[in-house]
């Protein structure tokens, strides 16, 4: 089975606990405005990948991770193939935690039932279209409306454990050809100044 992958990221510390392998799926129809990845949005943005292909490059990992991250664009609106990478992980890592980012509510994603599959597999839900006027309230969640669920014991203890108060927000990284490339859930304050600092220090 083929995936539409925007991107992967190892190890990202932002957007969970300990670190982490962030998957980024390609393509999102929702439209949000102020979406913090609207680059992900066009279903074209992706490559496909065989969903095996890139499970093997997942675990070929050199680095003690804790867990995988799965955000986008929309990783439900490819629900087969997102079933089929966490269900290769889960066998292969069953110690790694997974978290889930879906711009879908409880409700659209429960009257589906190849979504609500999907969370059979994942141990934290982030679940609701980015807000811009909805201030952060969760060091997980980009807006307040969003809602933060634990689905598993796992979960449950591990949003527990978050440390809000140090919890570091963005990662930073080399995107496509060498580009800054920040992870984590800012405000667009916060990644403007970020932005702005870098590209003083570049002499951009
Ligand atoms: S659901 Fe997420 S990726 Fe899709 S438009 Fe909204 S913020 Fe952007």
């Amino acid at each position: 089975m083929m995936l539409n992958l925007h991107h992967i990221a190892y190890p990202i510390r932002s957007l969970g606990p300990g670190l982490r392998v962030g998957v980024w799926f390609a393509g999102c129809r929702r439209n949000c405005p102020g979406c913090m990845s609207p680059e992900l949005q066009p279903p074209e943005s992706g490559r496909l990948v065989a969903v095996e292909r890139l499970a093997g490059r997942l675990l070929d990992i050199d680095a003690p991770l804790a867990g995988v991250t799965i955000s986008g664009g929309e990783p439900l609106d490819q629900p087969a193939a997102l079933t089929e990478l966490l269900s290769g992980l889960a066998c292969a890592r069953p110690e790694w935690s997974v978290i889930l980012y879906t711009g879908y509510v409880m409700s659209e994603i429960e009257e589906d039932p190849e979504r609500a599959h999907v969370l059979r597999m994942a141990d934290a839900l982030i679940a609701g279209p980015f807000d811009a006027a909805s201030p952060q309230r969760h060091p997980l969640a980009g807006s307040g409306n969003q809602q933060v669920m634990a689905l598993t014991e796992r979960g449950q203890k591990m949003l527990e454990e978050l440390p809000t108060s140090s919890f570091p927000l963005v990662d930073l990284g080399l995107g496509p050809r060498g580009a800054a490339m920040l992870i984590g859930v800012t405000q667009d304050a916060t990644r403007r100044d970020i932005v702005n600092a870098l590209a003083e220090k570049s002499g951009a």
